[in-house]
């Protein structure tokens, strides 16, 4: 059994994902119930180095439950990859007595904490990434609010492309996961879902567009920004179909934004995992969702395979589009 933890540090690490501030607040609320400390760092890893801080206390996150974003702010740290980085963060670390860390980002972040760890602070990871590519956790923080943000948008875009009978080629979040993609368009009737992992092939999509049946007033392609750029697929399809093309590049309006009911409850479920597996004298596990449990997956389980997407739901869009 390890060390009794009685203060730990929050940071929130990575892309910013909605849901980081519920989680900031379970976090501290279900630490301060259990007798804990907590004290924020400001812009994930970068905010170790520098020992920028503040003292959380449960007034100090009222209010933020509903707020997309993250108020500790989150950052992308190059400098905390070398050894240099590293130890002054290591050193900030026992300055303050911080017993364990609770990261808050991807599997970018939780690579990092794992570095740490390798100097003897140890972390609980919590998934918080839009485009749900973590492996070992069904869910991550911020999928589902960005899911129902991009649902919405594709339906006001159907309402012009069918007033208008467009073809609308709608490029998403994803650079190296088609899970967004995949299932806002079985969500929203869309017709085709471009994605990283499955090749693809411009001149078949083109085809089959052209040979759709008849009597449809709209099509809407999705595009997952690693699979292809939207302005390609529509110049691809432009040269074999007559009907007009038009794109639409989503972009960050899919980031932001209150989070869902999922995201919030799935923040306060990852919280409390969090902090009783490390009272428990738990150590370098990322809290996961599987088959609607909260468990903890080791570090290491989660970096050794990739998620895989669920090829049924990519063919059921295409099967139901027919
Ligand atoms: P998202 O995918 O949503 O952006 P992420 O946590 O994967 O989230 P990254 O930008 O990959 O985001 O990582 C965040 C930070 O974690 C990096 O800026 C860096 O400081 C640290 N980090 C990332 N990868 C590693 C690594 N292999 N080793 C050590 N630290 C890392």
């Amino acid at each position: 059994m390890s060390e009794q933890v009685k203060k730990i540090g929050v940071l929130t690490s990575g892309g910013d994902a909605s849901g980081m501030n519920a989680t900031i607040r379970s976090i501290v609320r279900y630490a301060i119930y259990k007798k804990l400390e907590v004290i924020g760092y400001y812009e994930g890893f970068k905010g170790l180095i520098l020992n920028n801080y503040t003292v959380l206390t449960g007034n100090s996150v009222g209010g933020i439950i509903d707020r997309g974003g993250t108020f500790l702010y989150t950052a992308r740290s190059e400098e905390f990859k070398t050894k240099e980085g590293l130890a002054a963060a290591k050193k900030n670390l026992d300055l303050n007595k911080i017993d364990a860390l609770v990261i808050i980002g991807g599997d970018g972040s939780f690579r990092g904490a794992s570095d740490l760890s390798c100097l003897g602070i140890n972390s609980v990871g919590i998934p918080a990434t839009i485009d749900n590519d973590v492996y070992g956790t069904d869910l991550s923080l911020g999928f589902d609010t960005a899911l129902n943000v991009i649902i919405s948008l594709i339906s006001k875009i159907r309402d012009t492309a069918s007033s208008h009978e467009r073809i609308f080629v709608i490029e998403v979040m994803g650079r190296n996961s088609g899970e967004l993609a995949i299932r806002s368009s079985l969500a929203s009737g869309a017709d085709y879902v471009l994605i990283p992992e499955i090749k693809v092939d411009l001149v078949k999509i083109s085809n089959a567009i052209k040979n759709h049946r008849e009597g449809k007033r709209h099509t809407l392609v999705v595009v997952a920004e690693g699979a292809a750029k939207a302005t390609d697929v529509a110049a691809s399809i432009k040269l074999l179909v007559e009907h007009e093309v038009r794109v639409s590049v989503l972009g960050h309006i899919q980031r932001g934004g209150s989070p869902s009911a999922v995201d919030r409850i799935l923040a306060a479920q990852f919280a409390q995992k969090a902090i009783d597996f490390l009272i428990s004298g738990g150590r370098n596990a990322m809290v996961g969702l599987q088959n609607n449990k909260v468990k903890t997956v080791p570090f290491e389980e989660v970096f050794g395979a990739k998620k895989q997407i669920d090829r049924n739901l990519y063919d059921l869009t295409h099967i139901l589009a027919l």
